[in-house]
């Protein structure tokens, strides 16, 4: 469960950008997963209620978005999202060379909503 501690590092984060900007309240928080991203969401959603609760994010809605991995061909750069990573086709539909896969673990704050 390390949930806790991403979740308090992100809170860090928009109280402190809160509090340079003279935010009275966050309303909604969007944060955005890497594509092999283990923190799960509804752990996230539990944390972020209750280590917000007395600070300016109260009651502020996390908005959660996991990125799709992207099959990349280095060879003719063609890219695509993909939904299912256990099925997918390494070779490039467009020149027939083999792809990689991009995706990763992290996750970024993309912005928030205040009053
Ligand atoms: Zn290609």
């Amino acid at each position: 469960m390390h949930e806790i501690t991403v979740m308090k590092d992100i809170l860090r984060i928009i109280l402190d950008t809160a509090k340079k900007n003279m935010v009275k309240r966050i309303i909604k928080v969007r944060i955005e997963t890497g594509a092999f991203t283990d923190l799960d969401e509804s752990w996230m959603n539990r944390y972020f209620k209750s280590l917000t609760a007395g600070t300016a994010a109260h009651g502020a809605e996390l908005a959660l978005e996991k990125l799709k991995p992207v099959i990349s061909c280095r060879t003719c750069s063609y890219e695509y999202e993909t939904e299912n990573i256990d099925q997918i086709d390494l070779q490039c539909p467009v020149c027939g060379n083999r792809c990689s896969i991009i995706g990763d673990s992290s996750f970024r704050i993309v912005d928030m909503e205040v009053i």
